[in-house]
């Protein structure tokens, strides 16, 4: 079933969540270890996320390099279909521009649509890390919004260089993300969310917010985009610290703040146990709040570890 079904469905508020791919090498039931435990809470739908290759540098001796791309966590695809079979749960698998030309785009919605996953999550991904900037692929998409509109024309039946051919459509229901706090490559949120209308009028159906840890700037961000023209649903994704080393990269990886109240807490943690316990009790707060003044769905990420979602979960759901 399509995401943006589940919510309009919906009479309260959804719980879904995020998971990584494992590490390549890893077992798929690394996967399960992290979905068994949030089963109970009934996920509407299941994220799983998409992973760029990298490129990575190895000595070879007599001062040579060998350069090596390097895709450390594949199998995005399979996992939705092994997920959604085996949990009768429906699952929305993330596609990113990067590393993708166009004919790469359709291949991997071809195979979508075979596999009877109904949704797909559009993005455009983060520039690799020895890039300055995103480089889009070789006829690949620059922005998401090319990326929307081709899975949109394939909805219409529109195949790349068929324009002849009688086609059958696709019925891929489409999400794309959004931040509160402005990407942090737009030059301002006005301009920000001057794109993010192109991307719903391209045909996202939903969005989802990046994480936040201030309530204030979800509700304000929300009605700058009703004033914008923008009517889609808007989930708020909602992420646990719950280690010392998330107080260090989550604010400056994502480009967010920590609301002051909680900063001030924050820095008097000096174990992990500490951040983690701060961390639910902060996310239990979030989404209490959040789900009073009934926002469509809460989306977890879950970052691969699901005890701290879970606990979050058993005080909500
Ligand atoms: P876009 O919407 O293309 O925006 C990128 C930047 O360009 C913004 O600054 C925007 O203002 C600007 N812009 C947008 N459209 C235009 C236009 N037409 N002309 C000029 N400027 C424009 N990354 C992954 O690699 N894998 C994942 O699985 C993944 N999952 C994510 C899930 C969520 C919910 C979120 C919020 C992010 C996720 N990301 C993921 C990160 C995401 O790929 C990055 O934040 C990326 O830098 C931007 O992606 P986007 O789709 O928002 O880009």
């Amino acid at each position: 079933m399509k995401v943006i079904d589940h919510l309009r469905k919906s009479k309260g508020t959804l719980f879904s969540f995020e998971i990584l791919p494992p590490l390549k090498g890893s077992d798929i039931r690394s996967i399960y270890a992290g979905i068994d435990p949030l089963m109970e809470f009934k996920p509407s739908y299941v994220n799983v996320t998409y992973h760029r290759e990298e490129v990575i540098y190895k000595e070879r001796g007599q001062g040579l390099l060998q350069k090596i791309r390097l895709r450390k966590r594949p199998g995005t695809v399979g996992i939705c279909a092994v997920i959604k079979a085996k949990y009768e749960v429906d699952t929305v698998p993330h596609l990113i521009c990067g590393g993708f030309s166009r004919e790469d785009t359709e291949d991997a919605l071809i195979e979508l649509n075979f596999l009877g996953i109904d949704n797909v999550l559009a993005l455009r991904g983060d520039p690799v890390k020895s890039e300055p900037h995103f480089i889009p692929e070789r006829d690949g998409h620059v922005y998401a919004e090319g990326l929307i509109r081709q899975i949109a024309g394939l909805n219409k039946g529109h195949y790349l260089h068929d324009e002849e051919q009688e086609a059958a459509p696709t019925n891929l229901c489409v999400g794309a993300a959004c931040y509160p706090e402005k990407h942090a490559e737009a030059l301002n949120p006005a301009t920000d969310l001057a794109y993010l209308k192109r991307k719903v009028d391209a045909g996202a159906e939903y969005l989802v917010t990046q994480m936040f840890f201030d309530n204030k700037k979800y509700f304000d961000f929300v009605a700058l985009c009703r004033a914008e023209g923008i009517t889609v649903p808007i989930v708020p994704g909602l992420k646990p610290l719950t280690n010392l080393r998330h107080i260090g990269f989550i604010p400056k990886t994502f480009k967010i703040d920590l609301p002051q109240a909680y900063a001030k807490e924050l820095v008097k943690c000096t174990t992990d146990a500490q951040v983690k316990k701060l961390g639910i009790e902060w996310t239990v707060a979030q989404a209490k709040e959040l789900k009073a003044q009934s926002v469509p769905g809460l989306h977890f990420y879950t970052m691969g570890r699901s005890e701290a979602v879970r606990a979050i979960a058993e005080q909500l759901f």
